[in-house]
């Protein structure tokens, strides 16, 4: 199924070709399957997939022709071995956590991770007896005091959601080796066009597919992706509780990696011209985006990633009262909780998705009162500026 002919072609190449055999009706264009069920020859070949002797399709909750194309997909494009689809980022992020911890497990995650992979660390695994520690992901210094004997993985996230961290993946790896712990890293907000975390050591990588790689905020969904050895618990996890991608789902998002390398150009080019833009404004500080100098992580971010991505971050310095009224008066932009659009997204962290916390904890992981995040469209760039001017004033 892994068709070598493509190993050795381009990321583009394989984004676009490495798709179903056709059918028998010549299509050009992969169809859906929706169907919650496969039929078998007979009982011998019925036993051979059974046994995972012979490939094929059994039940719609395990794998369907779509999905398995979007995982062979994202695993070649994520240079490894197989992949999983599920029906949304956090059960990837969840598949990962429950195929490879038990009781009495420890992990260390850093401390600046999407909110409810922190919610899942902190309230469901110690229901469990599996506990977690919080790093500073930019201190790989401190991160040897976390280690405990029963430490199993090291989970991050980078860049990060939405404090833009960069974390140096080199470093996690060289760590992760040294105390034979599993490496797992979100990586959501990159997408494999501009950050391969397997090249650095990682063991798996998840994705909420729901963001860059739908890419025109369509679906949900979420992938992990990984060596063979060690995705096998992440797919007996999901055929067992059953978070399944549809086929619809999933044959949507094999159709948008098509074309993420293009997206994905122009999100980065469109950030990295707003960012500089608004980093010489007066009305405006600590204007933050990975490939900017002024990014205390931009070293890091230029030796692991090919391009910034299509987020960066400001602060109001009216704080809480003028983020809000900054997004109030947006025209263009939309208020939305979601990110990696082709429509530029405003979100105001304090006052939305990290209004939970306490200020000291949003304060720990880097979102101020004032804090802007803005996930750059595919717009054209003057019309955003525009629209980003005329709210400021
Ligand atoms: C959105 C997001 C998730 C969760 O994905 P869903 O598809 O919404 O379940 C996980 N990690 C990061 C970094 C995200 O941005």
């Amino acid at each position: 199924m892994y068709k070598r002919f493509f190993m050795k072609k381009q990321f583009e190449t394989r984004a676009i070709r490495l798709q179903n055999e056709q059918t028998g009706e010549r299509e050009h264009s992969v169809p859906i399957f929706p169907t919650s069920s496969f039929t078998f020859n007979n009982a011998e070949q019925m036993r051979a997939v059974f046994a995972s002797e012979e490939e094929g399709n059994i039940y719609s909750r395990f794998t369907n022709p779509n999905c398995r194309e979007l995982e062979i997909k994202m695993a070649s494009l994520e240079e490894t071995e197989a992949g999983v689809a599920l029906a949304s980022g956090m059960s990837a992020v969840f598949g990962a956590l429950m195929g490879h911890l038990k009781a009495g497990d420890h992990l260390i995650c850093s401390r600046a991770v999407f909110g409810s992979t922190y919610q899942v660390l902190m309230n469901w695994l110690p229901r469990w007896g599996i506990e977690t520690t919080f790093v500073d992901g930019t201190a790989p210094s401190t991160w040897t005091k976390a280690v405990q004997k029963n430490t199993k993985m090291f989970f991050l996230e980078t860049p990060s959601n939405p404090g833009l961290d960069i974390i140096d993946l080199e470093q996690v790896g060289s760590f992760c080796r040294a105390h034979e712990i599993l490496m797992v890293v979100d990586n959501c907000f990159a997408t494999p066009y501009l950050q391969r975390p397997m090249n650095f050591g990682a063991h798996l990588v998840t994705h909420s597919a729901t963001k860059f790689i739908d890419g025109q905020g369509r679906v949900i969904g979420g992938l992990v992706v990984g060596s063979y050895e060690h995705l096998a618990p992440v797919q007996r996890f999901l055929r067992n509780t059953g978070p399944a991608l549809s086929p619809f789902n999933a044959w949507i998002l094999s159709k948008s990696l098509e074309t993420l390398s293009v997206r994905m150009d122009r999100h980065c080019a469109n950030a990295l011209a707003l960012a500089e833009w608004m980093n010489g404004l007066e009305m405006v500080k600590n204007v933050r985006y990975p490939f900017l100098s002024s990014h205390p992580g931009s070293t890091i971010a230029k030796k692991q990633m090919s391009q910034g991505g299509g987020l960066f971050t400001f602060e109001m310095k009216g704080g809480l009262a003028a983020g809000k009224l900054f997004l109030d008066n947006l025209q263009l932009c939309s208020l939305s909780a979601n990110l990696g659009d082709t429509r530029t997204i405003v979100t105001h962290p304090a006052s939305t998705t990290h209004n939970k916390l306490t200020p000291e904890d949003r304060e720990m992981v880097g979102i101020t009162d004032g804090l802007i995040r803005v996930s750059v469209g595919l717009e054209h760039v003057e019309d955003l500026k525009a629209d980003l001017l005329q709210s400021l004033r």
